[in-house]
């Protein structure tokens, strides 16, 4: 019960699970994304949602995205338009 709450879950198509590292083989796994509600090669829990790496990724960028552009906003006055010097 190592770290039960961020548990890591992943399932592969074709393949099996693997929670917090145990493998799991069953080729009978189908991997499902709960955001783009697709069948994927493989795909890791998020809460009670399943995302892929697609979906994964989109929102790595949208964290980036939103971290430059309210982090910055926050130290000055307007968040674009911004004059460097
Ligand atoms: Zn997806």
């Amino acid at each position: 019960m190592l770290r039960a709450m961020a548990a890591i879950d992943v399932h592969v198509t074709g393949g099996g699970t693997i929670l917090n590292g145990e493998v799991k083989e069953d080729g009978k796994t189908v991997a499902r994304c709960s955001l783009c509600s697709k069948e994927v090669e493989a795909s890791a829990a998020i809460g009670a949602a399943h995302a892929c790496a697609a979906c994964l990724r989109d929102r790595l960028d949208a964290l980036s995205v939103a971290r430059f552009r309210l982090q910055q906003s926050r130290s000055g006055s307007l968040p674009w338009g911004k004059v460097t010097g």
